[in-house]
């Protein structure tokens, strides 16, 4: 009903320096909802930092401290679905007041807002009802308030009322003590040596740093092998390497597109604005780099172009980053932007 995982615990959430403040919120929170300043909390981060892991947290914990309180998770693509329905169906109003009459309201992944100016307009009347009525309201979010785009200004602004908190990279320590506690409730052994080597290489994320040791695992017990140091360099060696290049044709375009600052859609248009002409061919040609897509699908999928049009795109971005200065400082600010 409310939609919560209650593997997503506070006990399951190891502290570290790099969440610390936004844990210590959450838990404020969950104390006393609605009776903090911090309202809304935002907690803003990276992918696989624990934004939603987090989020449901609080409201576990809130039921459990308080059962009659009605809480709501929800993602905002999920909740940006249900109103598009409501529109369709002639039932907007119903859906306005289904959640204005919730306690504690949980959006995860707000950004997804982003341009969708309908669903931010019921999205604000909602926020201003339970804000008046003293309900909580807990938003994740990819990125500050500062900086998120298309999104509007008296919304931002209601963003910035209670407490942005940012769940950082977690350190050396506190990933080894991620890898324990996962390692100590699925009930598996690990020498330590080992535990710190995948902790040592794995930096991107608590997602994969979970994966890799998931992988350790399920390969020593498929092969009847013991965890070995060996087998450990294996796999996140083998981790690594996928990660780096298992980037998506979507994020390349969104990367381009905001580098210079215009939205997707744009980038995608039949424009022969010049600007605009080169971010929709360094998206090509990035694409064509960096996955293994063929020409046919990154021109179909980057508005809807002809495999000739790519070909040209990577021919044209590789001689313009040898021949102009700037061009090339595109090409390699992009770069930085896209690895990890
Ligand atoms: P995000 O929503 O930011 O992309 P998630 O909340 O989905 O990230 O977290 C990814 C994985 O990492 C989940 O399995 C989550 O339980 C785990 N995780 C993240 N942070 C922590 C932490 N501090 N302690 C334990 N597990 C964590
Ligand atoms: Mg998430």
């Amino acid at each position: 009903e409310s939609q919560l995982n209650p593997n997503y615990s506070f006990e399951n959430f190891l502290e570290g320096d790099s969440n610390r403040l936004a844990r210590s919120a959450g838990l404020a929170v969950a104390a006393k909802p609605g009776g903090t300043s911090f309202n809304p909390l935002l907690v803003f981060g990276g992918v696989g930092l624990g934004k939603t892991h987090l989020a449901h947290a609080i409201g576990v914990d809130i039921k459990d401290k308080y059962p009659e309180k009605t809480v709501l998770y929800i993602s905002a693509e999920k909740f940006t679905q249900q109103y598009i329905d409501s529109v369709k169906k002639n039932n907007r109003n119903d859906f306005i007041h289904f959640y204005q009459i919730i306690d504690v309201l949980i959006i995860d992944d707000v950004q997804f807002l982003s341009g969708k100016s309908g669903t931010q307009d019921v999205f604000f009347h909602i926020f201003n009802h339970l804000h008046q009525n003293g309900k909580q309201v807990v938003l994740t979010s990819d990125k500050a308030p500062v900086d998120m785009q298309d999104i509007e200004q008296r919304l931002l602004s209601r963003f910035k009322w209670g407490l942005s908190a940012e769940l950082q990279h977690p350190d050396f320590e506190t990933r080894v003590s991620i890898l324990k506690n996962k390692l100590y409730r699925d009930g598996v052994e690990m020498p330590d040596d080992i535990i710190d080597y995948v902790a040592k290489n794995i930096k991107t994320n608590v997602r994969e740093l979970e994966g890799a040791i998931i992988s350790l695992i399920a390969q020593s017990s498929f092969n009847k092998k013991e965890i070995t140091i060996d087998l450990a360099k294996q796999i996140v060696e083998k981790f690594v390497k996928n990660t780096k290049r298992e980037v998506s044709i979507d994020y390349i375009q969104k990367i381009v597109s905001d580098y210079f600052q215009m939205d997707v859609d744009t980038l995608q248009s039949k424009t022969r604005k010049r600007h605009i002409v080169q971010a929709r061919q360094l998206a090509m040609f990035f694409a064509k780099k960096l996955t293994k897509a063929s020409l046919a699908s990154i021109g179909s999928q980057i508005g809807k172009r002809d495999h000739a049009t790519v070909l040209h795109a990577c021919k044209t971005v590789n001689n313009l980053s040898s021949t102009d200065k700037q061009f090339r400082k595109y090409v390699e600010d992009i770069t930085k932007k896209l690895s990890v």
